[in-house]
């Protein structure tokens, strides 16, 4: 039994944690996406997930299991959903989700709820359902719930480092070193170093069109190069996030 994982601990337990400790309880959120010939589909909840357990052991908080479907990927963030294996859901089903869950988490006698984001196209519909979630607990609830994105905590001069040629920013980051250092950091066996590509970066019209084109997108659905991804890079990001996160929640709850 892990004591930092929900799903791992009896109610009795988990209810004397709550009541005891008043943890901060994570709730990752990841996307069932195609991430290039390299990576795994489910590689944002993994990373979420992991980000979350790393920081819940830094703050005495617990993880709950990850929601694991997120919206529509988009071409300019995720390749698009066009491709086989991503499996999404529309936004109303994931905003209802995370309302469910904020509701939920407030009737176990929560104070503080952490959503981990990992994936671009989840970040306003998981707001949308805090917002719900909030609105019907009314304002005498004890909750407060943060949200994040968690790749907004890797500082510049990290970047500047993980990206020697220039950062090509979040939304095309993807399947590239950031995802791939960090899933060879805390999943070195779910990365196919032997097919990782030097793709080209993407080239986007600054508009969106639909349906979409999806020759817009490379055929491997890296966005830009995962050359450069390195067991090292991910553990200094993983390191730093952790660091980070943690103090945020520190901040967030004071
Ligand atoms: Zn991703
Ligand atoms: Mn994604």
């Amino acid at each position: 039994m892990n004591p930092v994982w929900m799903n791992q601990l009896s109610w009795i337990d988990y209810e004397a944690r709550i009541q005891r400790d008043q943890p901060p309880v994570f709730l990752p959120v990841g996307a069932l996406e195609q991430h290039g010939p390299h990576l795994p589909l489910g590689t944002d909840g993994l990373l979420s997930a992991a980000v979350s357990f790393d920081t819940a052991s830094l703050v005495g908080g617990l993880v709950a299991p990850t929601l694991s479907y997120g919206y529509k990927s988009q071409p300019k963030c995720g390749g698009g959903q066009h491709f086989c294996g991503t499996t999404s859901v529309d936004a109303a089903t994931l905003i209802a989700s995370v309302r469910d869950a904020v509701r939920e988490f407030a009737r176990h006698g929560l104070s503080k709820l952490v959503v981990v984001n990992g994936h671009y196209e989840n970040q306003w519909f998981l707001t949308e359902g805090i917002d719900l979630g909030l609105r019907d607990l009314g304002p005498g609830a004890k909750l407060q719930v943060m949200r994040l994105e968690y790749w907004d905590f890797l500082t510049e001069a990290t970047l500047a480092h993980v990206f020697p040629n220039g950062f090509p920013g979040f939304a095309l980051e993807h399947a590239a070193v950031i995802e791939t250092s960090l899933m060879l950091h805390y999943h070195p066996n779910l990365v196919r170093t032997d097919l990782i590509g030097d793709d080209p970066t993407a080239d986007f019209p600054p508009y969106d069109i639909y349906p979409t084109k999806k020759n817009w997108v490379p055929l491997s659905g890296v966005l830009t190069s995962a050359k450069g991804s390195t067991v090292e890079k991910g553990a200094l990001m993983a390191h730093q996030l952790a660091q980070r996160m943690a103090a945020a929640v520190g901040d967030a709850f004071k």
